[in-house]
């Protein structure tokens, strides 16, 4: 698999599954756009990272739930590097409750983040990719969003939202040889799960068959295989990366 020549934009790089998919994606050879929210320090050792592998990359902070600073960092990114072939809309927050104690301000922003932010940088850089008649687009979706899941009502609906998106612009940007897949993640090592009680992990280390944890690597080696010319067949998928957990 080799990706030279290509520049990528992946959404949340700065911690967890994001900065592995940009990590791998530079040993492949692709030049890599780094977005965070917030922080800065991390977006850096992301940056320093996928500078290892000799690819040129840079940090752009931009917050994915608004789009005029996610319109904006795109416009960049195709100034900076000339074009934008590869987007992985990975951006992503939790914010669990019981529905009997879930807040509205709890449903709207993870909707925001997870949902409309991953609309916010397809829409954003739809006129350019069409033109340029090439593209993959990679949407993190998650188990939760196929099963659902206690205490997450706001997330399996984002999630469940990042699947029909997908679905429906891999249908509309087929014939100009855009590929748009889902990757739904099962339960992955980060800070977004080290949240989580030592009583829940045990209790979902119980239902994984393969009967570990996933690592972040896990889930930047399938994103590699989509967005490669291997995958060149392959769009509207959700490829469930969970060491069985949802069978
Ligand atoms: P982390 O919490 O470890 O990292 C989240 C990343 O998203 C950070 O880089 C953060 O930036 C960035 N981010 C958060 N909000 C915004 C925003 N508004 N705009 C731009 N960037 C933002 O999460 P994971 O690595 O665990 O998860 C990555 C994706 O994978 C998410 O979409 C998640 O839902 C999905 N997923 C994860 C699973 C898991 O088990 N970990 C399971 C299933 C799906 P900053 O550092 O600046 O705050």
């Amino acid at each position: 698999m080799k990706l030279n020549g290509k520049v990528a934009l992946v959404t949340g790089a700065s911690r967890g599954i994001g900065a592995a998919i940009a990590s791998k994606l530079a040993s492949l050879g692709c030049d890599v756009a780094i977005n965070y929210a917030g922080n800065i320090q991390k977006a850096e050792e992301t940056l320093n990272s996928v500078k290892a592998y000799g690819v040129n990359a840079q940090i752009y902070q931009a917050n994915v739930a608004n789009y005029e600073e996610v319109e904006a960092m795109t416009k960049q990114i195709i100034k900076d590097f000339g074009h934008l072939d590869i987007i992985i809309n990975n951006a992503g927050i939790t914010s669990d409750n019981l529905m009997m104690r879930m807040d509205q301000d709890s449903f709207d922003s993870v909707i925001d983040v997870n949902l409309k932010g991953t609309w916010n940088v397809c829409k954003s850089i739809t006129r350019p990719i069409l033109k340029q008649r090439s593209g993959v687009i990679i949407n993190l979706s998650s188990v939760v969003g196929i099963n659902g899941n206690v205490g997450q009502v706001n997330y399996a609906a984002s999630k469940a939202g990042v699947i029909g998106l997908t679905k429906s612009l891999a249908k509309e940007f087929a014939s100009r040889n855009i590929r748009v897949n889902a990757v739904a993640p099962g339960y992955v090592k980060s800070d977004m799960t080290a949240k989580l009680s030592e009583e829940i992990t045990e209790k979902v280390l119980e239902n994984i068959p393969l009967g570990q944890l996933g690592e972040v690597e896990d889930i930047a080696n399938a994103v590699a295989f989509l967005v490669s010319d291997e995958a060149r067949y392959i769009t509207g998928q959700v490829l469930v990366v969970d060491g069985g957990m949802a069978i």
